[in-house]
């Protein structure tokens, strides 16, 4: 019998390779390990759904039930770090000393939280990445009246949205001039600022200095560009993440801001892929991190392995609930600059809206859609087709986007 598939990280990424390994027809060993102990949790509700559980159904946060893996015969094993990978024997260590032989191994070990030095020993101090954060920060919430987020990206104003729905007053403080400065387009950063304000959510942009306050080792607060001071009981910090390199670098793949590969998930050594957020694809601008991403590449690395044909191209799709909200997007928003174009399109149904944005050569580059999920498949199927409606065009309400979407893609 040859040597299995080993999969590092049985999260989005991990477990999706493995299924599609399976889909592929690939009936040989496949073996994930995660360092994290139990069957893995789903990402997304960690901090959405899970946070306003009551905790009586966490079973239906399970990214797949412990009989999948039986049926799949994949082994899960769970609870062991790897520590280090010898690429030349193609053997893994593991934490408790044991080493594991592997045909073909594909790192899926995501990114992990930053962290501020000055918050770093304090109590009631959060991040949110997997299960046992998010169920530190449910129980911490009983009880609790106030609670500042810092960063303004989509993981903290999801976070600040479930707290508020708990009863919590929350502050959000962001370092950049508007929220979701680095992900989304002016227009939507400005809605998503009116949504948490409706709602009395403190939002805080353009924080240059913040200086964290404790009391006996207890976070307390926060003081904000030396001139206010913000109380509060709790502290989410949700400023980004970084890729976990570790193994991959020691090995000595070629690393960047992720693991680089080629457009087959390929790492620059032939037996090892990289898939999901720990992935950078050889002249791509960054790193994408989402759950569409992870399945995506997933499926690319598998393919390359079992010698099918790739999936077809589509463009990377990403959504975010907020209140009673749910955007959807697909695309990458180009940052702004003179020639780039946001055009708002108003949605059919009441309040509901798409920003279409047009990068420097005025090309179609991204969707975004709140309470419009039509506009977001029309534009969803332009950027797979590679069709580029007129910012004129877009911007007028009365233009038949479904007729020229049903012309280009005859
Ligand atoms: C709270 C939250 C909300 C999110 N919401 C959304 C959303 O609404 N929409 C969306 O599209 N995306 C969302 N995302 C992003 C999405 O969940 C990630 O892009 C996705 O989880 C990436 O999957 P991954 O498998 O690449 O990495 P991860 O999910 O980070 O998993 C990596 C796994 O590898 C394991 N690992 C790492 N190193 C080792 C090692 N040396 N040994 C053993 N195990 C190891 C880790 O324990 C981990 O389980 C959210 C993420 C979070 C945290």
């Amino acid at each position: 019998m040859s040597d299995p598939i080993i999969i590092i990280g049985a999260s989005h990424a991990g477990v999706s390779c493995a299924e599609k390994l399976r889909a592929n027809g690939f009936s040989g060993q496949i073996q994930l390990i995660d360092r994290l102990s139990g069957v893995p949790f789903e990402r997304p509700p960690l901090s959405k759904g899970f946070l306003q559980a009551d905790g009586s159904d966490d079973e239906k946060f399970l990214l797949r039930r412990s009989d999948w893996f039986t049926s799949h015969e994949i082994t899960l094993i769970d609870g062991r770090e790897v520590t280090a990978i010898d690429r030349e024997s193609k053997q893994l260590q593991l934490d408790d000393g044991q080493c594991c032989r592997y045909d073909k191994l594909v790192l899926a070990t995501g990114a992990f939280p930053r962290q501020l030095d000055d918050a770093n020993n304090l109590q009631n101090v959060f991040v949110l990445r997997h299960a046992r954060n998010a169920y530190e920060l449910r129980s911490a919430m009983k009880g609790r009246k106030s609670a500042i987020v810092i960063g303004g990206g989509y993981i903290g104003l999801e976070v600040a949205a479930s707290l508020t729905k708990a009863g919590i007053h929350v502050d959000v403080i962001e370092m950049t001039e508007r929220l979701l400065a680095r992900v989304a387009s002016p227009n939507i950063s400005a809605f998503f600022a009116n949504l948490h304000e409706i709602n009395d959510v403190g939002i805080y942009t353009g924080v240059i200095n913040q200086e964290i306050l404790q009391k006996d080792g207890l976070f307390s607060g926060i003081r904000i560009n030396n001139d206010r001071t913000i109380h509060a009981e709790l502290l989410l910090l949700g400023i980004g993440v970084l890729p976990e390199l570790g193994n991959a670098k020691d090995a000595g793949l070629t690393t960047g801001d992720g693991i680089i590969v080629d457009g087959m998930m390929q790492s620059s050594d032939a037996d090892i892929y990289a898939i999901g957020d720990v992935a950078l694809v050889d002249g791509a601008m960054s790193r994408i991190e989402s759950v569409d991403n992870a399945q995506n590449t997933a499926a690319r690395a598998a393919a390359a392995i079992c010698g099918s044909s790739q999936p077809p191209k589509a463009a990377p799709w990403f959504w975010s609930e907020q209140f009673d909200v749910r955007l959807q997007s697909a695309g990458i928003v180009p940052q702004e600059a003179a020639a780039v174009q946001y055009v708002v399109r108003r949605g059919k149904r009441e309040g509901g809206l798409s920003v279409w944005s047009y990068d420097v050569f005025g090309k179609l580059a991204a969707i975004e859609a709140v309470g419009d999920p039509a506009a977001y498949m029309l534009g969803k199927k332009c950027l797979d087709l590679g069709l580029s409606p007129p910012p004129s065009d877009i911007g007028n309400a009365d233009f038949d986007l479904k007729g020229f979407v049903a012309s280009g893609a005859a």
